[in-house]
């Protein structure tokens, strides 16, 4: 028989960079009866979680909420905006960003893959220089859209999205920006208006805490406007029918109504927290992380510092080290789970998330797993990097705020 309690004795250190652990609070609004979702109640709730949402997005405009994960997002981006045999320039930062190139090529798009050569660009962010080049070269005017990943959650690498907004508009060009948030929205900052983005993309099972099953795609009006004459086919994912329904708070079909409750109960801890609290510990976090990884003597995925990812860090295993067997021996041994390498870096690396409802406790908790773990896989470490993520963890109250303001 299958058993669903399947750790016993304690809690089950889920550390991986998504689905993050789903704050008590969250699973008891979704134990909530289930209503009509044609009923009075739920049109406030509808209400509620639409606008709330947008303040996590930084937008005055809308925010589509579907019941899927964060893959049905990116399609609903793309067949909203674009026609078939549409050019669309997309950035190799790691495995997601293939992943979302693949879904483009199945849609019958005629997909560009920038990027460095190799596994470099694994290691670094969105070079937005190599945009506003190619999109120099392109005086016609046949890339309808650029296409890049927030936070590369298969490396650790978070991309400047200002930075690629300010390409596009040095080089004159039209094209729309689609940016792939799914794991940076709520922990990493993050402005869709602000950034000028045009179809941001995102899911419910990485910052926002829930359990995975709802994505969203926030808008701009000249996505909207574009959305009316798009000529990819689309049904389920359409905006137009469902921006009518929302206005009410309301869906064209049978929405995800428990994870909503958990979605209200989510901004609300969020948006109490205040944003920029919560980036301020995800940055926090990541550093007493990194300050582990560079004590044990081992690389982090992520060669630019500036770059480095508060979500997540990938760890390098030294030449000859499998980095799944060290993932499994900890999964085994402790009731961890770790991320493992993806695509171009599977087996060489393993990624720690640190995202979400973490706190200096869970990642103390998390890294002396990791420390035990590479020990007992016989990987020499340069010192302990449990030591050097509570020395770094050890700053006051008042410091802590500071660092805030
Ligand atoms: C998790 C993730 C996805 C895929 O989302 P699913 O919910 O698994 O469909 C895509 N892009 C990024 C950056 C992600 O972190």
């Amino acid at each position: 028989m299958l058993r669903l309690d399947f750790h016993p004795a304690g809690r089950h250190f889920l550390q991986i960079p998504g689905p993050s652990p789903v704050p008590d609070r969250l699973l008891r609004a979704m134990s909530y009866p289930t209503i009509d979702h044609r009923g009075p109640e739920f049109g406030a709730l509808g209400l509620a979680v639409l606008d709330g949402i947008k303040k996590i997005f930084k937008t005055r405009h809308p925010v589509i909420i579907y019941p899927a994960s964060g893959t049905g997002a990116w399609e609903a981006a793309l067949s909203n905006t674009m026609n078939p045999g549409d050019h669309v320039l997309m950035f190799e930062t790691g495995h997601f960003a293939s992943l979302w190139k693949k879904m483009a090529d199945g849609l019958g798009l005629k997909t560009e893959f920038l990027g460095l050569p190799g596994v470099e660009g694994w290691r670094r962010g969105v070079q937005p220089r190599m945009i506003e080049d190619r999109l120099r070269a392109d005086a016609a005017h046949d890339i309808k859209a650029v296409c890049v990943v927030h936070n590369e959650t298969s490396t650790g690498v978070t991309s400047d999205i200002a930075a690629v907004r300010r390409a596009i508009d040095a080089a004159g060009h039209p094209a729309l920006l689609l940016v792939d948030t799914i794991s940076g929205l709520a922990c990493a900052d993050y402005r869709h208006d602000e950034w000028g983005v045009d179809v941001s993309i995102s899911g419910s099972q990485k910052g926002l805490m829930l359990p995975p099953g709802i994505s969203f795609n926030a808008l701009s009006p000249k996505a909207i406007e574009r959305s009316e004459q798009a000529g990819l086919p689309r049904s389920f994912w359409r905006w137009s029918e469902i921006l009518e329904m929302n206005k009410t708070g309301y869906w064209p079909y049978t929405p995800s109504t428990n994870l909503l409750y958990a979605l209200h109960e989510a901004l609300e801890m969020i948006l109490d927290e205040g944003l920029d609290a919560v980036f301020a510990r995800h940055q926090r976090l990541a550093r007493a992380c990194r300050a582990a990884v560079q004590a044990w003597g081992l690389e982090i995925q992520c060669v630019e510092p500036e770059r480095y990812s508060p979500v997540l860090t990938g760890v390098v295993m030294p030449a000859g080290v499998d980095a799944d067997a060290v993932r499994r021996l900890i999964y085994e041994r402790f009731d961890m789970s770790l991320g493992t390498g993806l695509g171009k870096v599977r087996g060489s690396m393993f990624r720690i998330g640190h995202l979400g409802d973490c706190n200096d406790l869970t990642l103390m908790a998390t890294l002396a797993g990791c420390e035990m773990g590479l020990k007992l896989s016989g990987v020499t470490l340069a010192g302990s990097g449990v030591q050097a993520a509570m020395d770094c963890l050890q700053d006051t109250v008042e410091e802590r705020q500071a660092k805030v303001a």
